[in-house]
């Protein structure tokens, strides 16, 4: 079966200040890369205020959008703006994951990548930062817990910051089991081993800055694919973020294209042992355009060859 790609031009139109490093370009790159992939392209839809909300209140979506600048940008922290078309881009990240989700479960696709941005998984419940507006990954657990009728579900985020939003959405969610590997110490801030969750369902896994691929493997290998393994869930949720990649310039791990190709490799594996396969993986962050084409590629390529 084929591999989904769920995008929009949208993700073109939310705007960030010169020099800023969640730019247009990663998307027009990290697609580019992609062009030749025999994906089932599939536009990404706008999700429902329901499923945003089941994530975050409804005076937290009213209060971007009273924000949302007709023209210019508005900052709503250091790091985390918004454009005229920011609004639409979250909220199709959101409904592309609520979408893929849907495609995966009813067996039209073997697995999809969400190609959006902005990305999601530092927002939290009323608070958006880090580049992030709405928890896109949490958002899709939440929807596929809720309205699909899963038992549980598992979060993986390997992007090189702490998935602190993830953590917060989930972090009361028993059916939910949040993994999150991250450099430590490294913005923002948290992430530390002994934050596990009301119902022990977070495993942060911090690494040191400096490390390799080998490191990560073996984190992965001892930690978290026996964890996954233990708590059987009915579908796997990929944070994919490609800044743990050597030539990323906001952090310092030192992970290669083919670390992420062996990530994921074995992901697809152990979801083909607990879950029938059932992985929807969504992009976060990396900067390096050259390290996020060839290490999304690999990550795309890795889930197709799985759902072969
Ligand atoms: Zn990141």
């Amino acid at each position: 079966m084929v591999t989904a790609l769920l995008t929009h031009d949208a993700a073109l139109h939310h705007v960030t200040p010169e020099g800023h490093p969640e730019r247009v370009a990663r998307i027009e790159h990290l697609l580019h890369a992609l062009a030749a992939f025999p994906l089932m392209r599939v536009p990404a839809p706008l999700a429902e205020d329901s499923d945003i909300e089941r994530c975050h209140p409804p005076s937290y979506i009213g209060s971007l959008e009273s924000h949302l600048p007709s023209r210019g940008l508005h900052q709503v922290d250091g790091d985390t703006w918004l454009s005229p078309g920011s609004l639409d881009a979250a909220r199709r990240a959101a409904g592309g994951i609520v979408k893929a989700i849907d495609m995966v479960l009813d067996g039209e696709v073997a697995n999809a990548f969400v190609a959006m941005r902005p990305p999601g998984h530092h927002a939290e419940r009323t608070t958006a930062m880090g580049f992030c507006l709405f928890g896109t990954a949490a958002i899709g657990a939440k929807y596929a817990l809720e309205t699909r009728g899963l038992s549980r579900v598992a979060v993986v985020d390997f992007d090189v910051h702490h998935g602190n939003g993830t953590q917060d959405l989930l972090w009361h969610e028993r059916r939910a089991l949040t993994i999150t590997s991250h450099q430590s110490p490294l913005w923002p801030g948290t992430g530390a081993s002994h934050e596990t969750g009301a119902h022990d369902n977070v495993l942060n896994l911090p690494l040191p800055p400096g490390s390799d691929g080998s490191r990560m493997r073996e984190v992965y290998e001892d930690r978290v694919f026996p964890r996954l393994r233990e708590f059987a869930p009915d579908l796997i949720i990929l944070s994919a973020g490609f800044d743990a990649h050597a030539d990323d310039p906001l952090a310092n791990l030192n992970w290669q294209t083919e670390d992420f190709r062996w990530l994921t490799e074995r992901l697809c594996a152990l979801a083909s042992e607990v879950c029938g396969g059932r992985v929807v993986s969504t992009l976060e962050g990396g900067y390096d355009l050259q390290a996020l084409s060839e290490a999304g590629a690999a990550h795309v390529r890795a889930l197709m060859e799985a759902g072969e």
